[in-house]
């Protein structure tokens, strides 16, 4: 019997399968179609431009050696991108699908609101005795994907908001997970994706709603005897939104409210978007069995823009207030202000006040003072910058070479200690600090901790260097 484009495919899915989690498999190869074969050339259908890109930055070594397993020395695997009805015609399409294929559709839609006219239902956003049965969904229309600017930064969660705002319960994002430090655009994002459903999908009830918040009302509820009302009420909901979430540590009481109100969302194929501060795996005092439900879905971080982000960012945020504002003062605010886009806003704010305040040109001495305040009050937290800059310094090289391709010993290991001591004095993940010191992935950096733990214990030069190097970073 001949190959088909299936039974190779499927081949292909089982040797993959073997050889990743099942968490990524689920996400990244559940929902890929095969299409077609023609005689070496297998074509899969993925569901954007995003995941293709995904796809080839992380799982092209697998993905060839499934390939050339089955296909032999010559395989291709080529590529279709699916075609999405709204927001999908923004993307540069490689391909275009033959119609046949189109009809195949996720999960069921659920259009059918659920409209509970119990009057007995208590609202927890509603005063007592106002009897209110429609959920205002808390959202902000102000934070949305428009004023959301793209970067390498923020790529993987955008698109991921993106496609559950296009299918809200029907993509393999549920939850949707997005975690990152203070200031990098959590709450936007969340706000954005309820916005944009709204918009779509006028009739789905959609809730924001801060854990801290949910977690008051969940007390009040309990003290009032309305436990199963508080319940009922966020079961009602086809799209949850709960910021903050690692609020929920240690409170096992709304933990436990929460996994219920989740199982039930989530069995009914309604959407929960979840923010945190923290990766799960680096989630503290949060129960095992609700951080395995985070891990259902997809976990994105929200990475520090980089500088052309940054400037991006600013300068949109100048056009939006009809301020005009020379380049070297938005280079200057970009090249000082890094780690908070909140800082970054903030700072370009107080620059516009001060120059209409004082009638005043924005010159660059001004900017430069406004920065430095804006810088001196982070400066308490060690920045991977900072660190980068230290250790290159004790090493007498520049953080260019520091941060060089080159494989000579004492680079290396300098860039190794500067990883490691990243991973140690940093809030930040794993990939965020590859990516900031000289473009590497998580496994490098996990590989330089290791290194440096290894040499720590066997190497008594090396073992000087940690502790000078120690000594400046505390
Ligand atoms: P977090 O919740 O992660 O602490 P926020 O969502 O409150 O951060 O974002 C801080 C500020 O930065 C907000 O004013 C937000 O609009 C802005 N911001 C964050 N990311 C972006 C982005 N990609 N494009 C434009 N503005 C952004
Ligand atoms: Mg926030």
């Amino acid at each position: 019997m001949s190959a088909t484009a299936n039974s190779v495919w499927n081949n292909c899915l089982a040797f993959i399968q073997d050889n990743i989690q099942p968490q990524a498999f689920k996400t990244w190869f559940e929902p890929i179609k095969p299409i077609k074969l023609t005689d070496k050339a297998l074509s899969i259908q993925v569901p954007s431009k995003f995941f293709y890109e995904w796809l080839e930055e992380h799982y092209v070594k697998l993905l060839k050696v499934a390939m050339t397993r089955e296909l032999g020395p010559n395989a291709k695997l080529i590529y279709v991108i699916k075609m999405e009805n709204k927001y999908g015609n923004k993307e540069p399409f490689t391909e275009q699908i033959p119609s046949s294929n189109r009809t195949a559709v996720g999960p069921q839609e659920l259009d059918v609101p659920i409209t509970s006219k119990n009057p007995e239902l208590k609202n927890p956003f509603v005063i007592p005795g106002i009897r209110n049965i429609k959920i205002e969904s808390q959202l902000n229309p102000n934070y949305n994907f428009d004023n959301f600017l793209e970067g390498d930064s923020n790529r993987l969660a955008r698109s991921a908001g993106m496609a559950v705002a296009n299918k809200p319960g029907g993509t393999s994002f549920n939850p949707l997970l997005v975690f990152g430090g203070v200031g990098l655009g959590k709450t936007h994002l969340a706000h954005a994706i309820g916005v944009e459903i709204k918009d779509k999908y006028p009739e789905k009830t959609v809730l924001y709603i801060s854990a801290e918040k949910f977690t008051q009302q969940y007390i009040e509820s309990v003290k009032k005897n309305t436990r199963n009302d508080f319940i009922h009420f966020y079961q009602l909901i086809d799209v949850l939104i709960i910021d903050d979430v690692q609020f929920l540590s240690g409170k096992s009481g709304t933990q436990d409210v929460f996994f219920h109100i989740f199982n039930h969302l989530h069995q009914n194929g309604k959407q929960v978007i979840l923010t945190s501060d923290k990766a799960p795996v680096d989630m503290q005092d949060i129960e095992q069995r609700l951080l395995s439900r985070f891990k259902w879905g997809l976990s994105a971080e929200l990475q520090s823009p980089d500088y052309e982000t940054r400037v991006s960012i600013l300068k949109n945020k100048l056009y939006r207030d009809g301020v005009e504002m020379p380049e070297d003062i938005i280079d200057h605010v970009a090249k000082n202000i890094k780690t908070n886009i909140r800082e970054l806003e903030g700072a370009i704010i107080s620059l516009i006040a001060q120059s209409s305040f004082n009638k005043r040109e924005v010159t660059l001495e001004l900017a430069q003072q406004v920065v430095e305040k804006f810088v001196k009050n982070t400066k308490r937290e060690v920045s991977i910058d900072y660190i980068q800059k230290v250790v290159s310094d004790y090493f007498e090289m520049d953080v260019a070479t520091l941060q060089s391709k080159t494989r000579k010993r004492h680079i290396v290991q300098a860039r190794q200690l500067a990883m490691f001591f990243a991973k140690k004095f940093t809030k930040a993940s794993l990939a965020s600090i590859g990516s900031q010191i000289g473009k590497r992935d998580h496994a490098t950096v996990l590989h330089a901790c290791k290194t440096v733990d290894n040499l720590a214990e066997t190497d008594k030069q090396f073992r000087k260097y940690i502790e000078d190097l120690s000594k400046k970073f505390s």
